[in-house]
């Protein structure tokens, strides 16, 4: 007698995956294996406990961070990898880190910015000055925060001038002196050791180009420098893992030689800066989408109400697989704005940010349905998915607030259309 209904598909613990080779398979299972072990319950701790406290020298969130170094998958783990596959490897890694926990994936993530530019730069300097260090990216300030992200002179209000905000630097002969405060939301920002800044720079002629725009800078910053003091702490909804408060810099001076980019590469390198950090965006959202869609499966398979499991009534089973599409889609979108950017000849971060803003906008429908699908129980402590909306709640502004990036995507498109003939054809 044949089998009378299909088999069940095969499945990678990402969900619907073919044609993994056998080591990404073993690197996204390692990660798993770190994320459930050490990131969930370490996050969970942190989230609980108050700001002034989480931080502290002792506290879990450095035991992740020690935890995190003996797993091997800093910077250099895509050394030599070709850039498709390097795409790839990265969206499995990151993705798992986000499903541990999103405060903590982004600690790491941002912890790497600094050594990234040093590398990027080949100065051995500047790697040895970010090596072991954990980092920041400083971009935005309290008077600077949308606006940092705009990249043409032609989406600013007309008449008014780039922005060059609270925090900037003047390059003085072999100097530069930087003054000012980065706003309270930079990512490890209050216990970083090396801060990698982007921010407005003078070069001797004022802060503005003849279309007002501002020329920029990226630095790298070693923080126990004199001149360099924090804020406290952020008490804050959501990714209470992750430190987040401002750095004051009071004639804080170093070397030319510290600039990762100066007035004439500063554009591209800043594009290149953010849009890493909109593909890692993606696939943390990814991440934290699929480790809510699963909290709300197990759910339904133990809720009895209706006289049934929730699981067996159809209105849940059309929830759960409108959920589990999406939970799909944002993970093929993460990986294919990642894959162009690593690939393309030209990528260009408002795409990279259509991305951030599409898988991140979808993530936190999926989240809030999943609560939804718990009924009062998902807004108590007792259970994670509370913790897990509040953290999706923080992803709608970080790294760009969604309605501005997909203004900046349309912004884009719209220029291709007119300019480059883009989908006149
Ligand atoms: C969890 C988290 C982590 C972060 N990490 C970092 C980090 O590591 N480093 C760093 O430098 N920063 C970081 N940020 C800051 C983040 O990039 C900013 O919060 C974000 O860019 C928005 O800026 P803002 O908060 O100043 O809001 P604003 O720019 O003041 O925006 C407020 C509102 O006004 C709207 N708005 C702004 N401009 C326009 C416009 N031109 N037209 C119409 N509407 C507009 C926005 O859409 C928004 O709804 C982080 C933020 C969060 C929440």
């Amino acid at each position: 007698m044949g089998e009378t209904k299909p088999a069940w598909p095969y499945v990678e613990l990402s969900g619907f995956d073919a044609g993994f080779s056998e080591e990404e398979r073993t690197i996204q299972q390692g990660v798993h294996r770190f994320a459930a072990q050490v990131m969930r319950p370490l996050g969970r701790e942190l989230d609980r406990m108050p700001s002034e406290n989480a931080y502290a020298p002792n506290s879990p969130f450095w035991d992740f961070h020690r935890e995190l170094q003996k797993l091997g998958i800093g910077p250099g783990i895509e050394a030599g990898v070709e850039a498709r596959a390097a795409a790839r490897l990265e969206s499995l890694v990151v993705a798992e880190l986000g499903w541990g926990d999103v405060g903590l994936a982004v600690s790491a993530g941002a912890g790497e910015m600094p050594i990234r530019a040093a590398f990027a730069s080949g100065q051995k300097e500047l790697i040895d000055m970010c090596a072991g260090k954990l980092g920041c990216w400083a971009a935005t300030q309290p008077d600077r925060g949308s606006d940092g992200l705009l990249l043409y002179s032609q989406e600013r209000f007309p008449g008014s001038k780039g922005n060059v905000g609270n925090l900037y630097a003047k390059f003085i002969g072999e100097e530069i002196v930087i003054n000012g405060q980065s706003s309270a939301w930079v990512s490890n920002g209050t216990v970083a050791q090396v801060a990698l800044l982007d921010i407005a720079a003078d070069y001797g002629d004022g802060f503005h180009d003849e279309e007002g725009n501002t020329f920029g800078c990226n630095v790298i910053v070693p923080l126990d420098i004199r001149g360099v003091s924090r804020g406290k702490p952020l008490e804050k909804i959501g990714k209470r893992p992750l430190p987040q408060g401002e750095i004051y810099f009071d004639n804080v001076r170093v070397p030319r030689r510290f600039a990762v980019a100066t007035r004439d590469d500063y554009p591209s390198k800043h594009a290149m800066a953010w849009a890493h950090a909109g593909t890692a965006m993606s696939h943390i959202a990814t991440g934290l989408a699929r480790a809510a869609y699963e909290l709300a499966l197990s759910y339904v398979n133990q809720r009895v109400q209706g006289g049934a499991l929730l699981a067996d009534l159809q209105l849940t089973q059309y929830r759960v697989g409108a959920m589990g599409a999406r939970v799909e889609a944002i993970k093929v979108m993460a990986r294919h704005v990642a894959e162009y950017t690593k690939i393309s000849p030209q990528p260009h971060p408002y795409f990279t940010a259509s991305g951030k803003a599409y898988c991140n906008s979808e993530m936190f429908t999926v989240v809030n349905e999943a609560l939804q699908l718990f009924g009062g129980v998902g807004l108590t402590a007792a259970y994670p998915i509370e913790k897990l909306l509040r953290d999706a709640r923080s992803m709608q502004i970080e790294d760009g607030e969604n309605h501005l990036l997909f203004m900046h995507y349309g912004f884009l498109m719209t220029r291709l259309n007119r300019f480059e003939a883009w989908g006149q054809s």
